[in-house]
């Protein structure tokens, strides 16, 4: 995001400046080659009224155009924040998930890649007992506990409903376990008060690492076989796939 505004400054700055540069040298100089015949305080009088007037003119209608690029952007920004984020939690959807996780698998080539696959236990319940704005609420929470908890540089994101996942680069299984149990424990921790009632939620993981070969979805298959793993063994767990 930032990126993109920046190199929208620095391309309207360099658009301001030959156009400015080339409409006032052009005029001056054009001013110049007719008024040969006037003598020379009534010339450079011509010739920088002309400059003036063109700087002027130029100015209005850069700012004209400059307003309507700007508009643009805004635009241009808002969409690629529709297509990209999920609009309850903020966090990436699955398609932005699926477009940044393959293309860091493609170029780890010497980091190994881990992937959680987290799912919100009974999570039905919430709605049921509380309504579907706690349930929302819920999910919210569930964001924020992920996001602090995620190591840094992590990709984390809401594949849907209640299921979530986080994408990060682990030395070994026993870093991305050590991670799940952080994350698992920040949740069954992470309670909060929804109009007076407090609702605390725990979460199963599966896990998956990636191997030579492996694709997001082949990496994905094995991290829900995972996680069906962890629901059947008693849930507020985490499994390592096979
Ligand atoms: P399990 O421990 O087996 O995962 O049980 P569960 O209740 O979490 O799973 P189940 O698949 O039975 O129910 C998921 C529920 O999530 C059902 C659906 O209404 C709810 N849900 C999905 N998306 C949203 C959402 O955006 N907001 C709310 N409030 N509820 C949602
Ligand atoms: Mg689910
Ligand atoms: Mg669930």
């Amino acid at each position: 995001m930032q990126d993109i505004k920046k190199r929208f400054w620095i391309q309207q700055t360099r658009l301001i400046l030959v156009v400015m540069a080339g409409a006032v040298s052009s005029t001056t100089f054009g001013s110049w080659l007719t008024s040969g015949h006037l003598d020379p305080s009534a010339r450079a009088q011509a010739v920088l009224t002309s400059a003036a007037m063109s700087a002027v003119v130029a100015s209005l209608l850069l700012a004209y155009t400059l307003r309507q690029t700007m508009r643009y952007l805004r635009l241009h920004l808002r969409v690629r924040h529709m297509a990209n984020c999920d609009d309850l939690t903020g966090l990436a959807n699955r398609r932005s998930f699926t477009e940044k996780a393959t293309a860091r698998l493609a170029d780890a080539a010497s980091a190994q890649i881990g992937l959680l696959l987290v799912d919100i236990d009974w999570f039905k319940r919430v709605n049921d007992t509380y309504g579907h704005e706690a349930g929302d609420e819920t999910l919210i929470q569930m964001a924020n506990t992920l996001i602090h908890a995620a190591p840094e540089g992590a990709l984390v994101a809401r594949l849907g409903g209640e299921e979530f996942t986080i994408l990060c680069t682990v030395d070994d299984e026993k870093q991305l376990e050590d991670i799940a149990e952080t994350v698992r424990k920040a949740t069954e921790a992470a309670g909060f008060i929804y109009r007076g009632d407090h609702i605390r939620v725990t979460i199963s993981l599966g896990l998956s690492v990636a191997r030579p070969g492996d694709t997001l979805s082949t990496l994905l298959n094995r991290a829900d076989r995972a996680l069906y793993d962890a629901k059947s063994r008693g849930r507020n767990r985490f499994a390592l796939a096979a």
